[in-house]
């Protein structure tokens, strides 16, 4: 299910789980009962999400399971108004914990191979939170187009007043990715995050 992505990474798993208020126990890394029964609490409501919602590719899914509750929400509807408007697009990335971030920054660097593709270690993405997502546009024989009016489109039919597109950054536009607006800079949100406190807008309203 959705949770075993983290299954290798206790200590990130705790912290989303705090961070939702799922979870109240320490952060220390063991699966204990109390984890459990957060995850399966977790679960559940990933389930009532998506009965509401609907249910998209597998590729998907497993993306968007790994958001926040929150994110988990809006990524489906947006995804939703996307697929309505006959745009044929995936979420082709999710969360990545801060040890999957650096081992991606690590990439191209310090001789390892590939080229480079981040510039943010572990904690300084805000792909680190559950809070953002990627697409990819398909075309209608399942190419995988890397840029195009078609992601503007996007942008114009799925974001809503609650997700914030990196199509409209100043610095590093990025036009396939979205995320949950917070209205907190990342450096809190990574405070928080790391010390288990519960996040406001981490909190499914509805
Ligand atoms: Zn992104």
């Amino acid at each position: 299910m959705s949770l075993s992505l983290f299954a290798d990474d206790v200590l990130f798993l705790q912290r989303l789980l705090r961070a939702e208020g799922l979870y109240l126990d320490d952060l220390d890394g063991d699966w204990g009962p109390n984890t459990e029964k957060a995850v399966m609490e977790f679960e559940e409501r990933s389930n009532q999400i998506i009965n509401e919602t609907g249910k998209f590719d597998s590729r998907s899914e497993r993306n968007i399971q790994t958001l926040s509750l929150k994110a988990q929400r809006e990524a489906r509807l947006f995804l939703g108004r996307l697929t309505e408007a006959g745009i044929n697009a995936r979420i082709i990335s999710g969360t990545r914990t801060y040890a999957e971030q650096n081992k991606l920054f690590r990439q191209g660097r310090f001789g390892n191979p590939g080229n480079i593709v981040t510039n943010a270690r572990g904690g300084f993405s805000n792909h680190n939170f559950c809070i953002a997502w990627d697409i990819g546009i398909f075309t209608e024989q399942g190419g995988y187009l890397s840029d195009g009016p078609q992601y503007d489109k996007a942008a114009r039919i799925g974001i809503s007043e609650r997700i914030e597109w990196g199509g409209n950054w100043k610095k590093i536009v990025d036009k396939p990715h979205y995320q949950v607006k917070l209205n907190i800079a990342i450096s809190e949100l990574r405070n928080l995050f790391e010390n288990g406190r519960p996040i406001a807008g981490f909190k499914d309203e509805s």
